[in-house]
This record gives C-alpha cells, structure tokens and sequence, in this order.
C-alpha cells in the first residue's frame, strides 16, 4: 500500500496503481431493470390479461381481425405505456445520480472534494460531523470524534473514537456525530465491512406516494365496478337476444372503458417529469411523494444563514476595549486593510489587534488558497472570513504541529476553543458568538494589558455587539487565556474583542418571501445568529415579525404556550437544532403541513419529523440529506419557494386529467348502456372502445399533465390536506360531461341509423373521439378561462391532439384500420354533424368559467 504517513495523501500515479488493484469505491448494484422487463410489465396489468384472453377467445372462434385489432390495440398501448415508464425510470435514475455522494481527501497535499466511488485504499480521508464515512479507514489523527455506527451494529448511542484506541478504526456507512479526524483508507466497496454485510443494495426506493396510493384505489374500485356493470349489461344483452359473443365482447370492453386504466401510469410519469423539472431548478426530491406534499406545504421554518442570506462572509468591523476598526475589501481576498482612525494598521503595530487575529486565524479550520487572481475557500465561511481579516491585518497561519487540542464548535455549543503552543508559551484561544465568549471570561484586554473585566465592560461589549447586529451583521467575539495543564479549560479567559461579519442576503429571497407570503405560506426564521442580527436581516427582506424569542426563552414554556405564540409572525434566535423539533411538532398539532431546514447532524431528527425535510446542497451533510426529502442544490430559500409552485402545479395536473380521463369513458359508458336497454344495434363495438381508451386518452392525459403553472397558482392559499382529487365538484363535471357527449353520441347515431349501421356507428365513433378531445380544453384549469392562460401555452397538448385525431382520420380513411375497426368513409356531412355537437363542449365550460370569474370579482 502506498506511503501516507505523511500528511500529503496520495499522489496521482499512488491513486492511478491502487485503482488497478482494488477498483472503484461502490458495492454492486442491483442492475436497473432492463428495457425489456419494463416492456414485460405493461402487459401484467389485470386488464390486460383478460383482453389477451379475449384475443384468444376471438381467435379461437375464428374471429381473426377481431383478434388482430385486440392484439394491434394491446401492443399499441404497451408501446405508449412503456415510452413512458421509461421516460419516468430515466429521470428518476438520473436523479439519483446528482445525489451521489462525495468525500474530502487529500491529495498531492491538497484537500479535495471527489466523488466516494473514486477513493483508493491509502487515500487520507477527512472527516468532520455530518460526514457519512464512505470508506473502512484507520484514524492517524483525531479529536473528539464520535461516530454513529447504528447502520452496522444497531447501537444508537454515539461511539466515541481516538488514535489511542487499540483497534482505531472507522467503517463506511457510519457517520460523524462530532469532531474532526483525518484517516487512511483500509478497505473500500465491497471489501468494507459494511460491503459483506449489506449484500447487493436495493435500488433507491421509489416508495409509491399517498397519491399514486389514493389513484390506485379509485381504478380498483372503478375497475371492480366495471366488471359488475359489464356483466349486467352483457347479461341483459343477451337475455334481450342479442348475439353471445357480440355480448360477452361488448362486455369486456365495456369494462376497458370504465377503468382508467392508464391512471396510475400517468401519475407516475407526471410526478417525475416534474420532478424532473424541479431538479432543473436546483430542487432535488429525494422521494417522488416530497413533489405531492409540498403543493400543500403551509409554513417554511427556515434558517438564516446561507439559506436567506449568501453565506458569503466579510469582516468589516472590529472593536475593542480600546478602539474601533473598519476593514476593507470584499470576498475571501486578501487584498483590504484594517485602518483605526484614518490609519492602516498590521498586526504588529497593535499588540491587541495583533493577539484578536492571531486568535482568529488559529481557532479556525479554514484555508485559503489562491489561483490565478481568484482566491477561493475551503470552510465554513464565517471562519473563511476570520482567515481572510487575519491575511488583511498581516497576521500568519500556525503551524498544525503548534495545535495541541481542540474542543470543535457546534450549533448547540456556539464557540470553539483550541490549545495553542505559541513561541513562548501555551494558550487557549477561543471564539464564537459574545454571549457564549462572555460567560467564560473574566478579563479584558487593554492597550495597557489585560484586566478585570467590569460590568462597565460588559455593558459596553453588550452595547458594542447590539450596535453591529441592529445593522444585519453576524458578530464573533475571540478570547484568549495561559493554559496551566495539556487540557482546554474554558475558564477565565481574556477578552480580546469583537468582529463584525456582513453576510448580505440573497438578491432573490426578498421576492420569494413576498411570494410565499401570496400565496398564503408563513415563513419562520429559525436561526442560530443573534435575535438582533436576525431582526435586521428579517427586516432587510421585508419578514413580519411581531415577536422573538431565543432558545433558552423557548425552553421555558410548555407545549400550549408555544401553540398560542405561534399564532403570531414569531422568530426564532439562539436556538439549537434540536428545538428545531418541537417547532415542528408544535406546528403539526394546528394541522400544518411543515418544511423545515437543516443542515447539520442534529437537524436529521426535525428534518424526518417535518412533512418535507429540505436539505442544502452545498453546506449541507450527508446526514441532513439522508433525512431529507428534498435537496435544494443552490441552497437558496428562493428555490423551496418555487419548488412548492411546482408541486401545487402537478397536484393542480393530476386533478385535471383525473378528470378528463373519467370523463371520456363516463360519456362511453353512458353510450353503450343507454343504446342496449333501449335495444339499439351497437353503437361502439368492442374495438373501438378499446382503440378510444388505450390509444386515444392516455396521451392526451400525459400531455395535460404537462399543463403549465397557471398565473394565480401563488395566489391563493395551500390546499386542505384533506382536499380530494375528485371531490363532488369533480364528479357533477364528469356527469354532466358524460351525459352530454354520450347523450350526442347516440343521437347522431340514431339519427344516421337508416343510411346503414356502418356509417352511424363509424360516426358516433369518430364524434366520441372528437368529443374526448375537445373536451380537453375545459380542464386544461378548472378555474380560468382560455384567453387567461393562453390557448397554446402547452404545446405538448397540441400536438397530442394533432397525432390522435391524425390517427382517427385513419382509422376512418385508412383501409388497413377500417378493416380492423370496421368503419367506413364519412362524408362532409356527418362531420358537420360531430363538429356542431362538439362546439358547446368547447364554448359552456368557456362561458361558465368567464362567469364564474366575473362573479368571483364583483363579491371581492
Ligand atoms: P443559521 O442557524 O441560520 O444557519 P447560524 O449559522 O448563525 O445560523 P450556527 O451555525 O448554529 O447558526 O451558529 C451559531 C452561532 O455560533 C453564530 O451566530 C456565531 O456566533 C457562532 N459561530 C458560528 N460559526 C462559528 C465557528 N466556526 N466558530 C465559533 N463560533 C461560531
């Protein structure tokens, strides 16, 4: 095995010879089914089965074209339905692939961010809390680490780990819970001890969501009801005389009309084209059922930091006992300076700026490095910024031999302290947030030297701190104490001062918060920033806040109080992650559907509480993301604002072509009853109704799924929970619907009856599928009429319905499909027969939906 004793890691060609031996880092996956097992599965459904079956029968009567159109009908529609699941199989794959995990190794002495699959045994892993370990490895340095190694041995309780340890190791799979280590590679994939024990992995799991549940539901309902019907009225038909076969024909494809069987395909596609979509705009869903929920979210609890604001620090202010700077420059380059009074100052020049940046930059784990004229950052921003003041200020980096421990910052901790072997003698050195620095001090430094810290001073400090976080700036306080033993005591320290750090917010948030405000979502800051800070920034982005409440403040009351304070446009400070979860529970009890964000390792447990759990992207761990249901790539509010105008469209989608779809067979089935108790010749016969649903429906169905956002989406408030897809509106529409093109249907074909059955039926045919189609257009919104969202506007619609009726001008010119559907050639005139019956369909829904508006405008 290579040589990483050193600190460098691996180099390119070490890497390159230990891919040869060992291979890639990742278990074998279950392979992803194969185009042809997808093919297979569309011909598993019942329904299918029984037409397959009754191709048999006709073939076996000597039915031939009858068995070839069933087939032709059947084959045609497993086509569609496998372009399909395949379309929806290739974009969930390939989400799932952006959410392949990563790890920092180094490498040729460099930290570096790569891809897990690409570690080679040997690598130096880092690792730091919130990292799910994605290779066996040996710890050569640590401090603090603990680990959660649940996921191997079932043990929920953190697992503490040192170098000391006789058996130093870490797994893949395991993730850290706290701390920092840096650790070499021993095993990966397969060879890891997590690769015996987990086999072959499943596939991430696209688990069914309550929609395709609920749909599922309703077709087996429909479908049960169908079969009764079918044999009802096969049963009446041939009690009446009619023809068995004929009968038991009729029958079966009456049961093809009244089951949507094509529902729960189409559900499935449109929730992941449109998570597909989602993606496009950095919203990564984790699970298809996050798209559903969120269309219902009704509070975003959201932090502050990167996610509101850009996460892109800068120091602009510092004070001390004695003195106030200002620092110049933007970004993490260096090129600034600190100037006091109209003068620029070095670290040198002034022992007590001198002693606050060599805190900075010594607590601190950030590294800057330079190429070309850019400078970029590896860390969390707000120590970047501490870097960046102590190069400004021309103070240097230590030695990593002169660190000698560290206790590591935390959300619920607030600072961090480090043992510092300086060139005289051993320090604690500490920063973070002043009241957590505070409570530890009992000095101040001094151009004269450190002394007793006065509550004169303290009320300076307090008022020094309260004056840069009324202006929206993050503000870190940095100490500095002799260590008397080889531990961190965090007592007794000096306080050395403040730094005030600008993290402006994100261009996009104010528009989004506004928004969401529209559209009836409440948006709650839940941050770890002081309540001044997060005031200032909540004000800056036009936030209502009426009250604020820390941590600690929230600790203090019990369940009902937080109900009751909820109630008002609250914000959360000083808070630690874990009280993330009450708010969430808090929240759930009044019956709102939560998102909730996070990012570090104590979010997981509120972010699988919350209805959608959205983690970051970019700062985010792999814990948080594990917990998650949706992955906000850009880490920006912005996107879970636009994010939850996508889901609602696709809720708004999938109420829509429910409907139609029941629709369309409602007026058949209407049809086909009313014409056999009445005692008609058949008005469809058993392929046609087949060519209609299989053919004809499903594709327009998907094409409306593919409906645009309409312009008011955010402009109403979340649906109920409980609103159903259907609903009595729902079921009165497919009604009368049916009723009236079911009820025209029959008409032209009594009406044409005495010029030849062929002719009325190929015409009452033809008038249901013009029918079907037209009627499109009253659901493409169920609210607004057409000239408000645009008559072209989806253009997949149109084309949809160019190809279907393509195909029934064939159906009813082509020889070939006129033998098949046994039509024959219409004339001029039965075509202004369907076109002057289709022309309400398409003008009431238009009229009721103006009225209905102007109704809506005059009660305002
Ligand atoms: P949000 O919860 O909105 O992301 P946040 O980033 O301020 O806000 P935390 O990361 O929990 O929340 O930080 C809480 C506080 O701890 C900060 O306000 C700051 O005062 C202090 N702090 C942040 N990072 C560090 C650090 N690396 N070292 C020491 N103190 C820090």
């Amino acid at each position: 095995m290579a040589d990483t004793d050193d600190r460098r890691g691996l180099t390119e060609a070490e890497v390159e010879q230990a891919r040869a031996q060992a291979g890639w880092n990742e278990l074998p996956q279950e392979p992803r089914a194969s185009a042809l097992a997808v093919f297979l599965r569309q011909f598993s459904s019942f329904l299918i089965l029984i037409l397959i079956l009754a191709a048999a029968v006709a073939l076996a009567l000597g039915e031939l074209l009858d068995a070839a159109t069933i087939g032709l009908v059947v084959g045609l529609n497993a086509v569609l339905g496998f372009v399909q699941e395949w379309k929806a199989e290739t974009a969930l794959a390939a989400l799932r692939q952006m959410l392949s995990p990563k790890a920092m190794v180094v490498r040729n002495g460099e930290e570096q961010i790569i891809p897990a699959r690409e570690i080679v045994p040997g690598d130096l892993l880092i690792l730091s809390p919130g990292i799910k370990i994605a290779a066996d490895a040996e710890l050569t340095l640590s401090t603090d680490l603990r680990t959660d190694e649940s996921i191997l041995t079932g043990e929920s309780i953190p697992v503490g780990k040192s170098v000391e340890d006789a058996e130093p190791f870490v797994f893949t799979g395991t993730s850290v819970v706290s701390g920092r280590a840096e650790a070499r590679v021993t095993a990966i994939g397969a060879q890891t001890e997590f690769g015996k024990i987990a086999g072959l992995t499943g596939a991430v799991g696209t688990k069914v969501t309550n929609l395709q549940k609920k749909l599922g539901q309703l077709a087996r309902q429909l479908g049960l009801a169908a079969l009764l019907v079918a044999a009802g009225v096969s049963l009446l038909g041939i009690t009446l005389g009619r023809d068995f076969i004929e009968m038991v024909m009729t029958g079966l494809s009456l049961s093809v009309a009244m089951v949507p069987e094509g529902l729960p395909a189409v559900v499935t596609i449109t929730l992941a084209l449109g998570a597909t979509a989602m993606a496009r705009q950095n919203a990564l869903a984790r699970r298809l059922q996050a798209v559903e929920t969120l269309g219902a979210a009704s509070v975003i609890c959201t932090d502050k930091t990167g996610t509101l604001t850009e996460n892109k620090m800068t120091a602009t202010r510092i004070w001390t006992a004695d003195r106030r700077y200002d620092v110049t420059g933007t970004g993490y380059d260096p090129a600034g300076h600190i100037e006091s009074e109209g003068i620029r100052l070095r670290a040198e020049d002034d022992p007590v700026l001198g002693a606050l940046l060599e805190t900075a930059i010594v607590c601190n784990h950030a590294r800057l490095s330079q190429s070309g004229t850019s400078w970029t950052m590896m860390g969390a921003p707000t120590e970047g910024a501490l870097v960046t003041l102590a190069y400004k200020g021309w103070c240097d980096p230590p030695g990593a031999q002169n660190l000698l421990a560290e206790i590591p910052f935390s959300s619920a901790r607030k600072r961090m302290s480090v043992l510092y072997k300086g060139a005289d003698r051993t320090r604690i050195l500490s920063k973070g947030a002043p009241e957590q620095i505070l409570e530890i001090c009992t000095n101040i430094m001094g151009e004269a030297g450190p002394g007793p810290l006065t509550p004169t001073d303290r009320a300076a400090i307090e008022a020094a701190y309260e004056e840069m976080a009324s202006q929206g700036l993050r503000v870190i306080a940095l100490a500095q104490g002799d260590a008397s033993t080889e531990q961190i005591i965090e007592e007794r320290l000096t306080f050395l001062g403040l730094v005030g750090l600008i993290d402006p917010p994100r261009q996009e948030v104010k528009a989004a918060v506004a928004s969401a405000r529209s559209a009836g979502i409440r948006v709650i800051m839940i941050t770890g920033d002081s309540p001044v800070t997060a005031r200032a920034i909540a004000e800056q982005l036009s936030m209502e806040v009426s009250a604020s409440l820390t941590g600690a403040e929230l600790d203090a009351l019990d369940d009902a109080q937080l109900t009751a304070l909820l109630a008002q446009e609250v914000l959360f400070a000083r808070t630690k992650p874990e009280q993330k979860m009450r708010i969430v529970a808090a929240l759930q009890s009044k019956g709102q559907i939560v998102a909730m964000t996070g990012d570090g390792v104590n979010d997981a447990p509120a972010l699988k509480k919350a209805d959608i759990g959205v983690a970051m992207g970019i700062r985010g761990t792999d814990v948080a993301r594990d917990a998650s249901d949706l992955v906000l790539l850009d880490d920006n509010f912005a996107t879970i604002v636009r994010a939850i105008g996508e889901g609602r469209r696709q809720f708004a989608n999938v109420r829509k072509f429910v409907r139609y779809l029941l629709s369309s067979n409602a007026g058949e089935v209407i049809a086909l009853v009313v014409n056999i108790a009445v005692g008609g010749p058949l008005i469809f016969l058993a392929t046609q109704i087949l060519w209609m649903n299989l053919v004809t429906d499903g594709v327009t169905a998907v094409a409306l799924g593919m409906e645009k956002s309409e312009p008011d989406t955010m402009q109403h408030p979340p649906r109920d929970k409980t609103t159903p897809i259907l609903g009595w509106s729902g079921i009165i529409t497919i009604l009368a619907l049916g009723l009236y093109t079911g009820g025209s249907s029959l008409w032209i074909f009594f009406q044409l009856l005495d010029q030849g059955v062929e002719l009325a039926r190929t015409t009452a045919f033809t008038a249901m599928v013009v029918f079907e189609k037209v009627s499109v257009f009253a659901f493409r919104s169920l609210r607004l009429p057409g000239h408000k969202i645009g008559w072209f506007s989806n253009p997949f619609l149109l084309i949809a319905l160019t190809a279907t009726l393509g195909m029934q001008v064939a159906a009813v010119y082509w020889a070939p499909l006129q033998a098949m559907l046994k039509t024959v050639p219409m004339g001029g005139t039965e075509w202004l027969w369907i076109a002057l019956f289709a022309l309400p369909i398409l003008i009431v829904p238009e009229l009721l939906k103006i009225s209905a508006a102007m109704a809506q405008r005059t009660t305002k």
